[in-house]
This record gives C-alpha cells, structure tokens and sequence, in this order.
C-alpha cells in the first residue's frame, strides 16, 4: 500500500514509518518539523535500506496538501499522527492546540473527500477516557478530558466518527495509545524532546544522563500500592507494530474501528524508576515532590480487543522499554541534533 503518514518525523511516527518500510509499503511523509527533526526521516530510510518520499509541510495548510494529494494520486490510506501533544502546554495554549489539531484533522478528512481516499487511521489517546473504571475498555463511555489537548483528541474521534457516517465506504481506526516509551533497537530513532521533558520515561533518562539532576515523583500518597500513580507503558515499537496491523487488517473494511493499544499490565512510577536502574545498572536520584495537577492515580488498558480482532499483542517487557531508551539516550545525548 502507499501510505501517507503525518507527522512522520516525531517520535511515534518515524519508529511507525519504518515499520511500514519493512513490511513493504510506501511511504510519503508530511511534517512541519516543529517537534522533530528531518535527520529522523534519513536514519529510517537507513535502517529500512529504502526511501520515504517527504514534504515539510503544515497539516492545516489546505492548499500545500492539495498540491501533495495531487501529487500522487495512488495514495490508499492515512496514518495521522501530525498534533501538538504536550499537556501542560495545551493549557497555556489553548487556542494553539485546538486549531493545529483540529483544523489539521478537518483538513485531511477533506483532503479524503476530495481525492477518494477511503482509509485513515488516527492517533488516539487513552485520555479520551477520562477517571473511569480500570481497566480502560473501548466499549466504555467516554469520560471528560481535564485539558485542551485531551478534548482535541475527543473532538478529532467524533469529527472522524461524523465523517464515517456521511462517508460509508470509509474505514476510520481509532487508536487509543496508553504510554508509549522506548526506542527503536538500533539506537538510531527515539523520543527527543524539545526542553525539559513532561513525561516520565524521558524524564528519568535525562537524570541518568546527567543532564537534570533529579526526578520529582509527582506524589506518593496515591491509593496504589507504593503509593505512586500506575500506568500502563507500551514499547514504541509495539505501537508501531500495531498501526501496522491495523491498516492492513481493517484497509477498506468500512465504519469506525476503535482499539486500545497498550499492554493491559500496570506499572507505578517507583517501579519504572527501579527497574531502569537495574537494568541499566546506574542510580537516579529522586525527590517526592507534590502531586501534579490532573493526574490520575491509575490507568491501564484492556487490550484483548487488539488481540483478539487484529491477532496483535505487545510483546516487548517493561526491561526492554528501560533498555532501549537508555541505549537511544546514550548514543544521541542532544537527540537528533548532535
Ligand atoms: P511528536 O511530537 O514526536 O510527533 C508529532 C509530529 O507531528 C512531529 O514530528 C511534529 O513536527 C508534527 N506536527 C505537529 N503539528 C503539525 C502540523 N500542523 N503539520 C505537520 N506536522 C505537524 O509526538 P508523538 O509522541 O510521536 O505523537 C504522535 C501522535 O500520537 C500525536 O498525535 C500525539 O498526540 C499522539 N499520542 C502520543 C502519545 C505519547 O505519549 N507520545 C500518547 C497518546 C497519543
Ligand atoms: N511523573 C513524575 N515525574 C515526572 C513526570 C511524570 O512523577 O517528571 C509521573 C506522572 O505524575 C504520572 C506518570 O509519571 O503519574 C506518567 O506521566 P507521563 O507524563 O509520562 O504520562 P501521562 O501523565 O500522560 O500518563
């Protein structure tokens, strides 16, 4: 298949295109660059021995992506994983977050129209559920996301949804992500955060490394067994396996596709921190420091959906989650730009 992936120089979507490479498709990548690097896209063309056709373009610009779909108009389905995603930012930032990730989500799905494309496959995200009953399970109903980044997820699933129904020949798969952490075994992608990182897994790297001087554990007097909050962590390259699946399992099955991709086991910030450090043999030096604000205490997915229907499953270890974000961290200590 030729696959048009948005976003496919960041973290997921670049460890996803060269998924996508290996297993035989075609890959035309759209990213403005503003949380990524171009030197992505080359070192997974590298590691797949093959090319990716790319344009630096912005998602909500109608008329870049006219010109791109006109282009090639052998395009059989979108990955959309192009959006703002930082949380804490979306707060501060709110009219940012809802026009980048919702006008780029109607953008594409007109694009879809307009040019007879009838697969997408959208990055979802395990916080449309809200504070619900765990474990998550797609069938729920659908909580109240405490942030603007959260609702432009919620609003992207509906907008999709919508489209589904005017256009019944569509297959629209919505993918729930849990917490994507890790790397790409090589060493050569991973997640390179821009600044101080807000997640955990990138977080504790940077500590290890050297260049933060602690961890603060956002609170230990949860009602979880250590007291820290659980969640469920997922191998990026699990994911990326998934969306995979996904697009070759459900192309052209028409209606609304909805899966969690996680791992279905729990782990608590205190037991991702000590498992790193064992794995990897070195000492991160911590700190409890107050909750943060919108934390919930513990979340972890149902994944036998994906299991069951798509015969997809993550098989990768909270061991090589640590394991391979510290040799990615070790071997690119600026990220991408070294
Ligand atoms: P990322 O920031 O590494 O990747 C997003 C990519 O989209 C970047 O390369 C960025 O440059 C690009 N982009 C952003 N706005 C764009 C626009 N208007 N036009 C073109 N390109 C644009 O993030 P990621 O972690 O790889 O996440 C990918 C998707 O998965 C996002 O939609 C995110 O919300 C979703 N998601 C991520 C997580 C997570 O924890 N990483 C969890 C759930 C869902
Ligand atoms: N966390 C933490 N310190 C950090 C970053 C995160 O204690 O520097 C905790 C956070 O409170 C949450 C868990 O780690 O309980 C996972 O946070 P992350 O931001 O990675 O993911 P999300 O909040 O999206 O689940």
């Amino acid at each position: 298949m030729v696959i048009l992936v948005t976003g496919g120089a960041g973290y997921i979507g670049s460890h996803t295109c060269l998924e996508l490479l290996r297993a035989g498709h075609q890959v035309i990548v759209v990213d403005n660059l503003c949380n990524s690097s171009r030197e992505a896209v080359n070192r997974v063309e590298k590691l797949a021995g093959k090319s990716i056709i790319f344009y630096q373009a912005d998602v909500t610009d109608e008329a870049a992506l006219a010109a791109i779909f006109a282009q090639h108009t052998n395009i059989d389905g979108i990955i959309h994983f192009a959006g703002l995603k930082a949380v804490g930012e979306s707060v501060v930032k709110p009219q940012q977050y809802y026009y980048n990730n919702i006008v780029g989500t109607l953008v594409l799905s007109k694009m879809m129209a307009q040019f007879g494309i009838k697969n997408i496959v959208f990055s979802s995200s395990a916080t449309v559920y809200g504070e619900n009953e765990i474990p998550f399970v797609e069938t729920m109903s659908l909580g109240v996301p405490t942030n603007p980044y959260g609702q432009t997820k919620l609003m992207s699933e509906q907008i999709l949804k919508d489209m589904a129904v005017a256009h019944q020949e569509w297959s629209v798969v919505l993918l729930r992500y849990f917490n994507p952490v890790g790397a790409h075994e090589s060493g050569q992608i991973g997640e390179a955060p821009q600044g101080i990182p807000n997640n955990l897994m990138p977080f504790i790297s940077q500590v290890a490394a050297g260049r933060l001087e602690k961890l603060n554990i956002f609170g230990n007097d949860y009602p979880t067994p250590d007291g820290t909050c659980i969640r469920d962590y997922i191998h990026v390259c699990d994911l990326a396996e998934g969306h995979v699946r996904a697009l070759e399992k459900l192309a052209d099955k028409s209606g609304v596709h909805v899966y969690n991709l996680g791992t279905g086991q729990g782990t608590s910030v205190m037991q991702l921190l000590t498992a790193f450090e064992r794995v990897n043999q070195l000492h991160v030096p911590y700190t409890i420091a107050p909750r943060r604000a919108g934390d919930i205490a513990a979340f972890y997915a149902d994944a036998s959906k994906a299991e069951r229907e798509l015969g997809w499953r993550a098989v990768r270890d909270i061991e090589a989650m640590c394991r391979d974000t510290w040799r990615w961290q070790t071997m690119n200590s600026h990220g991408y730009d070294q």
